[in-house]
C-alpha cells in the first residue's frame, strides 16, 4: 500500500488550527482530523456522568466505558461518543476546559492514540492537536507549530462566541486561554511543545488565506506531489 502523506499541526488553544487545517485539507484533498474533538467527546462523557475530573483514578478506570469514533459526512468530521453523534455538543468552553483537565491523564491519551494513528495510516491527513508532531505521528511528512499572541487568540475566540450570540468577557476568555495553555504546556505527559523539526508559524498578523498558503507551500517543499 502506498504510504500516506501526513501533515501535523500543533499549537495552543485559539491559534486557528482547526479553521486553517480544515481549509488546507479541502484544498489539498486531504482528510482533516481534529484530535481535540476526541478529547472533548471524552470530557463530555465525564461531565454528563458528574465525575470529579481531579480524580485521575476514577477517570482512568472509566475510560473502558467509552468508545470514541470518527465518521465523515460531506467531508466534515463527526465525533461519535458510544455511538451518539456529539459533534454539536462539544464546542463549549466548559467542555474545552474539561478536555484540557482529563487529557493530562495517561489512560485518557492511551484510549485515543490508536484511533489517531489508524486514521493517519489509512488516508492523507492534516491532523491537529497538541502532541501530533511529537508523539502521535513523529514521522509526519510536514510539521507545523501554529501559534499567535494570547491577546489575538482571545479576541478571535471572543468574536466567535459573540457571533453565536454568547455573552462573554474578553478578559475572562484571555484568562482561560492562559490557564489552558499553562496546563497543556506543563503537564507531565504529552505536553504541548514545538517538535524539533516543526516549522514555527505565528499567525498573529496573518490572514487565514496567508496561513493556508504557507502550509500548502511547506507541504510541497516537503515532498508532497502536486
Ligand atoms: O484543540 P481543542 O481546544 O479542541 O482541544 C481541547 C483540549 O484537548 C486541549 O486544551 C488539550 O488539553 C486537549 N488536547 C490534547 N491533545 C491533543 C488535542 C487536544 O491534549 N492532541
Amino acid at each position: 500500500m502506498k504510504k500516506t502523506y501526513n501533515i501535523a499541526i500543533d499549537g495552543p488553544a485559539g491559534a486557528g488550527k482547526s479553521t486553517i487545517a480544515r481549509r488546507a485539507a479541502k484544498e489539498l484533498g486531504f482528510v482533516y482530523v481534529d484530535t481535540g474533538a476526541m478529547y472533548r467527546a471524552m470530557a463530555l462523557y465525564f461531565l454528563r456522568k458528574g465525575s470529579d475530573l481531579k480524580d485521575e483514578k476514577a477517570v482512568g478506570d472509566a475510560c473502558g466505558e467509552i468508545s470514541v469514533d470518527i465518521r465523515y459526512e460531506n467531508g466534515e468530521q463527526q465525533v461519535l461518543l458510544n455511538g451518539e453523534n456529539v459533534t454539536g455538543l462539544i464546542r463549549t468552553e466548559e467542555v474545552g476546559n474539561a478536555a484540557s483537565a482529563i487529557s493530562a491523564y495517561p489512560a485518557v491519551r492511551a484510549a485515543l492514540l490508536e484511533l489517531q494513528r489508524t486514521l493517519a495510516k489509512n488516508s492523507n491527513v492534516i491532523m491537529d492537536g497538541r502532541d501530533i508532531g511529537t508523539l502521535v505521528l513523529p514521522d509526519a511528512d510536514c510539521k507545523i507549530y501554529l501559534t499567535a499572541s494570547t491577546r489575538v487568540r482571545a479576541v478571535r475566540r471572543y468574536k466567535e462566541l459573540e457571533e453565536k450570540g454568547t455573552v462573554c468577557s474578553l478578559e475572562e476568555i484571555e484568562r482561560e486561554i492562559i490557564e489552558r495553555d499553562n496546563r497543556d504546556m506543563n503537564r507531565k505527559i504529552a505536553p504541548l511543545v514545538q517538535a524539533k523539526d516543526a516549522y514555527y508559524l505565528d499567525s498573529s498578523s496573518l490572514t487565514i488565506d496567508q496561513v493556508v498558503e504557507k502550509i500548502k507551500a511547506l507541504a510541497f517543499e516537503k515532498g508532497l506531489e502536486e
